[in-house]
């Protein structure tokens, strides 16, 4: 613990922390090491983690990076938070991020940029930027971050790390502050895969708080990791022959598919032509079930308040306006657009019925290969400020992420090295619901 704040101290400049728990760290942190005296240490003793600010953990602050939930004091742990401590891990702050996990790049946060520690003029990715790049400069050993449509897969990739998301429903969303609850997964962000696996061992399985939390036992996925044998792969066609893709990050893929051939693997290359449908469908359904979630922030229960209005109803707008940030608004207002009556049929229930086809599609896939493979991003981390201007730019920098997130399958991306300005570059693995065993395995094998 000693070690990660003196990084922290050191590394400040790159602003991956809201907040660092110097005293509660300090004391679990005692607490563990008297454990692991006594023999009587949990699997994650001693493992120091970060989490994403919009993770809530008993008497500290979570904010989800808006001046929204200014001062805010959760008055009860996440399961996941609960999970980690029951194993003696040791959680040493909470993460910046964008402003209610919304955006691509941690530019949306109220607590500004974090910086990508390869180069700091470029982003960090997002939402889980702070995780990320917590993980990238060592400032813990892994962190926690939420994956509606990337968070944790994209700002891995841009930073050079795993990122891990599991089936919609393997982990509890019980204490995590909802974008869009249909898309909402805990997701890991570490440097190897066998981290990966031990925390979803710890944080996975059924939940009396989540009743989307699946009751399908939770296998010791860390100690499985060697099983392996010939599997069956399908490259996503288009996502790979497709103009948009940096040529390094193509090259880089070529590469890994011959690796994975070399393992004895069998790769095929397979039409998927519902990518045009992707980001759309995402935005409809995540900006509708956003505007929704975020109506409880009304400045009376939580956070943030306006004590100058002068009436309920002007309190309400005006804490709204003041507390909310500008790609949160757009985003209330485009999902309040696509649930009013007049739009409903044609925006949300036709973004729906897409969804339903792309799941279908994917699980016609998945019926013949083992795993699916495409890119994470369309570039390697971008300058910051560089998207910022148009919103439209940004949200397609999403369109290999959100597959996995419509469908609700686990998704890797797992680091391939750097480009020549020493930029990092990562290919992504989708596979079956519920089969994050054989995902971790392929990984492991892989890496
Ligand atoms: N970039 C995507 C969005 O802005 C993904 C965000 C996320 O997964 N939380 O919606």
């Amino acid at each position: 613990t000693a070690h990660y704040f003196e990084q922290i101290e050191k590394n400040q400049h790159l602003n991956a922390f809201n907040e660092v728990f110097f005293d509660s760290a300090t004391k679990q942190a005692n607490l563990v090491q008297q454990k692991i005296e006594n023999g009587t240490a949990g699997k994650l003793a001693g493992m120091v983690i970060g989490i994403k600010d919009n993770i809530c953990y008993l008497d500290h602050k979570v904010s989800a990076s808006s001046k929204m939930l200014d001062g805010f004091v959760s008055p009860y742990s996440s399961t996941v938070v609960q999970r980690l401590l029951s194993e003696d891990a040791i959680i040493i702050g909470r993460l910046n991020c964008d402003e209610f996990a919304m955006g691509g790049s941690n530019e949306t946060s109220y607590f500004g940029p974090v910086k990508n520690a390869i180069d700091e003029e470029r982003v960090a990715g997002g939402s889980s930027g702070g995780s990320a790049v917590a993980v990238q400069a060592d400032m813990c050993l892994a962190a926690l971050g939420t994956d509606t449509g990337g968070s944790v897969r994209q700002p891995a990739a841009f930073c050079g790390n795993i990122g891990f998301k599991p089936t919609y429903g393997r982990i509890s969303r019980y204490g995590i502050i909802a974008y869009a609850s249909s898309f909402d997964q805990v997701g890991t962000i570490t440097s190897s895969v066998s981290d990966a696996a031990l925390l979803l061992e710890i944080l996975a399985g059924v939940d009396e708080a989540d009743s989307t939390v699946s009751s399908l036992p939770v296998p010791r996925y860390a100690q499985n990791l060697t099983q392996s044998g010939k599997k069956k792969i399908a490259v996503l066609k288009e996502t790979i022959e497709n103009d948009a893709l940096d040529p390094e990050i193509k090259t880089a893929i070529l590469n890994s598919i011959e690796t994975l051939k070399s393992q004895g693997h069998e790769i095929e290359y397979m039409s998927f032509d519902l990518l045009d449908y992707m980001v759309p469908a995402y935005y409809v359904l995540t900006t509708a079930e956003a505007s929704s979630n975020l109506s409880r922030y009304d400045g009376v229960h939580y956070g943030y308040r306006n004590t100058q209005a002068e009436s309920l109803n002007n309190l309400y707008k005006t804490s709204r306006a003041e507390g909310f940030g500008e790609e949160v608004k757009r985003r209330i207002l485009l999902g309040t657009f696509v649930l009013s009556a007049g739009y409903y049929d044609a925006y949300y229930q036709k973004a729906q019925q897409v969804r339903r086809l792309i799941r279908d599609r994917v699980e016609a896939l998945l019926a013949d290969y083992d795993f699916l493979l495409s890119p994470v991003t369309p570039t390697p981390a971008f300058k910051i400020g560089e998207n910022m201007q148009d919103p439209l730019v940004m949200y397609m920098a999403d369109i290999y992420t959100v597959l996995a997130s419509l469908a609700g399958i686990p998704a890797v991306a797992l680091p391939l090295g750097n480009n020549k300005d020493g930029l990092p570059l990562s290919v992504q693995l989708m596979t079956k619901h519920f089969n994050e065993q054989e995902l971790f395995n392929l990984s492991y094998r892989f890496l």
